[in-house]
């Protein structure tokens, strides 16, 4: 499902974040940069171990942050490593986190003049965070900014099962859906 917003085109597609060719990936990272299970250890072991030597040497990531690393042997060329909540009740502030991860991952790709970006369902996986909310955050994160920079020309999620896909389908049919306050 594509849709476009200004200049920008907002895509979402089933389907495996390490074989893409956007400028740059995006990586569901820990704040150690440690490498681990999900989006973070396919990103390693298709990009191959420079992206983890320059990991080592940025140090760490504090959650709602992000950092960039080249792209190894992943087509895309960057590496964003972002750092979504652990989700933990929602009360300890996991809505304003995942948000900034998002749009911590964007203006780092606007800083560096990248023109297309993939992105994976930040904090959907061992960081347990309610999928329909974390698709909500992400696909209003996503479209304030791009309604709001010209620079970034193709944002596009990577669902990798069929159901995150459907969810990030439904939650972007109800935000385009809504009339205009
Ligand atoms: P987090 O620790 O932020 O929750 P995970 O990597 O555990 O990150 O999961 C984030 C999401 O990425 C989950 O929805 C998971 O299914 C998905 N995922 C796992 N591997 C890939 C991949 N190769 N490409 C795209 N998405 C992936």
């Amino acid at each position: 499902m594509d849709i476009k917003i200004k200049n920008a085109t907002l895509s979402l597609i089933q389907g495996d974040i390490t074989l893409q060719e956007t400028d740059a990936v995006v990586n569901a990272a820990n704040t150690r940069l440690a490498g681990g299970a999900g989006v973070d250890g396919a990103i390693h072991a298709t990009g191959g171990p420079s992206i983890m030597a320059e990991c080592r040497k940025i140090g760490g990531c504090p959650t709602g942050q992000a950092v960039i690393t080249a792209g190894g042997n992943l087509k895309a060329r960057f590496v964003i490593h972002t750092v979504g909540p652990v989700y933990q009740g929602g009360g300890s502030g996991e809505a304003a986190q995942l948000k900034s991860a998002y749009l911590e991952s964007l203006k780092l790709a606007s800083a560096r003049g990248l023109k297309s970006l993939a992105f994976p369902a930040i904090s959907t996986g061992v960081y347990a965070y309610p999928l329909e909310e974390a698709a909500r955050i992400a696909l209003m994160t996503v479209m304030d900014y791009i309604g709001e920079h010209s620079d970034l020309e193709l944002v596009r999620f990577v669902l990798f099962s069929r159901k995150m896909y459907d969810i990030f389908a439904g939650e972007l049919k109800k935000l385009i859906q809504q009339p205009e306050q």
